[in-house]
């Protein structure tokens, strides 16, 4: 990968959740050790079960971070114009400068980010008077209309209030609303989840549309593999805190390398298969209490000795990447056959 196409990096990221108990503290290991290059151009998908840190790593990627969580080590490092800058280093005004202008978040239940006794319009009105000032009230109305116009909405919405929509049309209109100053980052956080099959496919259109028409980068997560294979170019696999497998989507699908990503893929319904779906076994760890070596031993039907006891790094196969002692030895795990 060339340098100049990295728009975001992290190294050894870790964010963890720090909570005074009786006694002392808990920590919650949601994030340990991210090391990521995400691209200009792309959308990039993060996958796993519940509770395996994506959104975590997503509000740490995003600097959106408030206790009891906090940034323990590493950093998240953007470019923009030709500079690379640590997220972190900035204060508050720069930072609330960046955002939506130059990276925007759309969090999980799009009816957070409106207020329910606004229209619409209203809302598109606050962002634009916030973030792109000096235009008149018409003015910002007709740039409102312009713009859910080009994204395929109607334009009606703008005049509904948030109640009157669906969730799938509320959804629309945030990730529409999220892609307004045309940020170079957009973050979509479980952007279909409780919408039905049909509903998601037109939130994941108009990803589609707006990572198109403005050749930036989405970064999405959902636990949702379908989703994945339909949406995104290169996709991460996260587990207990870590990325444990990543490459180009269809290479992942067609090659997935850890156990792990083999149950995920194995799960999937597919056309004309009435096998039985395999599911991985057991439960994912709790992030307090994460076992030793590899994170998924306990789960693990190739489990080795070795994996027991010392923590797997990556092995890099081309643009594949993949943490997992079967592969550091050569082999390839058939998890969900074996
Ligand atoms: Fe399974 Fe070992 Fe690979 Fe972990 S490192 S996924 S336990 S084979």
């Amino acid at each position: 990968m060339k340098q100049n196409d990295v728009v975001l990096r992290t190294e050894n990221l870790r964010a963890h959740y720090i909570l005074d108990v009786p006694g002392g503290q808990k920590v919650v290991r949601a994030v340990d050790g991210v090391d990521m290059q995400i691209r200009k151009n792309e959308i990039y998908g993060i996958a796993g079960e519940s509770g395996c840190g994506k959104t975590t790593l997503m509000k740490t990627l995003y600097a959106a971070i408030a206790r009891p969580l906090r940034l323990v080590e590493g950093g998240v490092y953007y470019t923009k114009d030709g500079k690379e800058f640590d997220v972190y280093a900035l204060n508050k005004r720069e930072l609330r400068k960046l955002r939506w202008q130059y990276m925007a978040y759309v969090p999980q239940g799009a009816m957070s980010i409106f207020n329910p006794v606004k229209k619409i319009k209203e809302t598109y009105k606050d962002f634009l008077s916030s973030h792109l000032s000096g235009r008149t009230a018409d003015e910002m109305f007709e740039t409102a209309k312009e713009h859910i116009d080009k994204l395929g909405l109607p334009v009606s919405i703008l005049e509904a209030y948030p109640h009157q929509l669906s969730g799938g049309m509320r959804q629309r209109v945030a990730i529409a609303l999220a892609a307004l100053g045309r940020p170079s980052v957009i973050f979509a956080d479980e952007p279909t989840t409780a919408l039905d099959v049909v509903v998601q496919r037109g939130v994941v259109q108009l990803l589609k549309d707006i990572q198109e028409q403005l050749h930036n980068t989405i970064i999405m997560v959902t636990h949702d593999m379908g989703i994945h294979a339909n949406v995104t170019d290169r996709l991460a696999i996260m587990y207990a805190g870590r990325i444990i497998e990543e490459a180009d989507t269809v290479e992942i699908f067609k090659n997935p390398l850890h156990p792990y990503t083999q149950f995920l893929i194995n799960s999937l319904p597919q056309f004309g298969d009435t096998g039985e779906r395999v599911s991985a076994p057991g439960q994912p760890p709790s992030l307090a209490d994460v076992p030793q070596g590899c994170a998924f031993h306990p789960r693990c039907p190739m489990a080795m000795p070795i994996c027991r006891e010392q923590r797997p790094e990556f092995v890099t196969r081309g643009e594949h990447r993949v943490a997992c002692w079967l592969a550091a030895e050569g082999g390839k795990a058939d998890a969900a056959h074996s």
